[in-house]
């Protein structure tokens, strides 16, 4: 078996294909099926999901284990759902005691109604890093994968997938596997972004084997992140009327795709929809007849979204304006450099006089307390704050993280679905973001790192926290590895902090389980379309 590193160091085009061993699937089934991808040598890996669309499935470690004793390398997703820092760090220790080290570090899915925890302590930047570093400090080769979404079609949330691959990259992922999609030109875009920022990370395309139900479940924009035109699944609709259910179209499509991506430079395609081994064997040497032709393909393989966005070729969607709130705290903290939510602090003889006078009012359990009263009272209305303790309003664009469902810091998932939140029925807090970055051309102060946050600081005065310097922000990261936390442990709808905290991310997520199933959500294309204006609008008034 060839490591998957020096497979993609090759250079030499590689097929990965999806396991996914979920809960439904027995799991003599999936290692049946990869002793059978074993026998293809252009699989370089297959990439085992436990967790496909927020649901719970078999444990990924054993099953990787059996999947590797059975010829196949395997690559482990691993997600930051349900696992606080301290348990994703015991699943490290675990992959690398096993010498398991290809890792696809992802954000994961909101889970599902039926599995109860919603615990988001990182996001998958900060996992990248603590795996890159743990890499660094151990000398464990891992591998770290990550993902991006080239299809998106609003313009704040594609430009954000893009900036918050660069984000990935820098933090120590060596390799992009797309999300699901069928828009050529999307492919090509991502490729170029890449390309013209001199930025040679591999990516491997993904090809999915698109059957009517999958297409039909996509049209509404699930599983979260993936979806299909209006065209597309007529075409799959008609497709499936033929005596094969569609079979035959199904791989033709697949292999014309992995055509394209050869064509356009992709590192290789990673395959899902199918695991017969018979249909990937075929579709692979398909694939190889079709690609002197690709760009005759090209053509055939535009199903994107009509009045979308695409960064080269055309922008319908209007520029967002600079807005009220952003320019007065900008303002603010350009004249006073000293306040926590300046985009750049100085260091000054104000700032080292008001630390002075907090650390005597943190000596005065009462008096801080009521400073933390005072702080978040003035907080929550403007930001929605929730009282994390570390703030990091300055580097977000005064959008507080905490409003994200999954308390992310450092971008969007790429559970959107057209500038929409996966979880709840809200505009991706991500969009304003990136709108007011794009309004005030301050869009490369984005790429900084945000480092986890000390949630043993949750409850307490972020102002305290950042002049006393114990806060997790920018450019002062703390070591909440080493030392096994403190991380998350409580689920966010069980979090009584949050709950207590205003307009909160737990209410959000309480509500979300409503709305999962509220015929909005399930509302197809046209819906999506009704469900975009509200929150243009949103993005506009900033
Ligand atoms: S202190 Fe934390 S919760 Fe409050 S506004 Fe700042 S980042 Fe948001």
């Amino acid at each position: 078996m060839k490591a998957l590193a020096e497979r993609v160091k090759s250079g030499q085009f590689l097929y990965m294909t999806e396991l996914v061993a979920s809960g439904l699937k027995r799991e003599a089934q999936v290692l049946e099926i990869a002793s059978k991808l074993a026998m293809i040598p252009e699989i370089a890996a297959g990439s085992i999901t436990s967790y496909a669309g927020g649901q719970l499935g078999q444990d990924s470690i054993r099953v990787g284990t059996a999947v590797r004793a059975r010829g196949l390398v395997p690559n482990v997703h691993l997600t930051c759902v349900g696992q606080d820092r301290t348990t994703i760090d015991k699943t490290l220790a675990q992959l690398g005691a096993l010498e398991m080290h290809n890792i696809f570090a992802i954000s994961g899915d909101w889970p599902k109604a039926a599995v109860r925890t919603a615990v988001f302590d990182i996001d998958s930047v900060q996992l990248a890093a603590h795996i890159a570093e743990l890499r660094a400090r151990t000398g464990t080769p891992y591998f770290i994968s990550c993902a991006v979404s080239p299809f998106k079609y609003q313009r704040e949330d594609c430009l954000y997938q893009y900036l918050k691959l660069e984000k990935k990259i820098a933090a120590g992922a060596e390799m992009a596997i797309t999300q699901v999609g069928w828009d050529a030109t999307k492919f090509v875009e991502l490729k170029k972004y890449l390309d013209e920022r001199g930025i040679k990370t591999p990516v491997l395309g993904n090809v999915y084997v698109l059957s009517r139900r999958a297409a039909e479940r996509m049209n509404t924009g699930n599983p979260p992140g993936c979806w299909a035109s209006d065209d597309l699944v007529a075409i799959v609709k008609k497709e499936s009327e033929a005596s094969d259910g569609g079979l035959q179209a199904r791989l033709e499509r697949g292999a014309r795709s992995i055509a394209v991506l050869k064509g356009i430079g992709y590192a290789g395609a990673y395959i899902g929809g199918t695991h017969d081994a018979n249909h990937i064997r075929w579709m692979i040497r398909r694939a190889e007849e079709l690609a002197p032709k690709w760009e005759e393909i090209y053509e055939e393989l535009q199903f994107g979204k009509k009045d979308g966005f695409y960064l080269y070729k055309r922008d319908p969607q209007p520029k967002p304006r600079r807005t009220f709130l952003p320019t007065v705290m900008d303002a603010a903290g350009k004249t006073l450099p000293f306040v926590p939510w300046a985009k750049t602090t100085k260091e000054s003889l104000v700032k080292r006089v008001i630390a002075g006078a907090f650390r005597w009012l943190d000596r005065h359990p009462t008096l801080s307390h009521w400073f933390e009263r005072f702080e978040f009272y003035s907080k929550k209305e403007v930001f929605g704050c929730q009282n994390c303790g570390n703030c990091v309003l300055g580097s977000m664009e005064y959008v507080c993280p905490q409003t994200c469902p999954k308390q992310m810091r450092n971008g969007p998932c790429g559970g959107t679905f057209h500038g929409a939140c996966e979880v709840i029925d809200q505009e991706c807090i991500w969009v304003k973001v990136m709108a007011r970055a794009e309004a005030s051309n301050t869009i490369n102060q984005l790429k900084l790192f945000i480092p986890p946050p000390d949630r043993a600081l949750t409850g307490t005065a972020s102002w305290l926290n950042f002049y006393l310097g114990r806060d997790s922000r920018p450019g002062r990261s703390k070591d909440l590895w080493r030392s096994g936390g403190p991380g998350r442990t409580v689920e966010i709808d069980q979090d009584v902090t949050l709950q207590t905290a205003g307009p909160s991310a737990a209410d959000q997520a309480l509500a979300a389980r409503q709305a999962k199933v509220a015929p909005a959500k399930a509302g197809g294309a046209g819906k999506a379309g009704e469900a975009g204006k509200p929150a243009e609008k949103m993005r506009q008034a900033g």
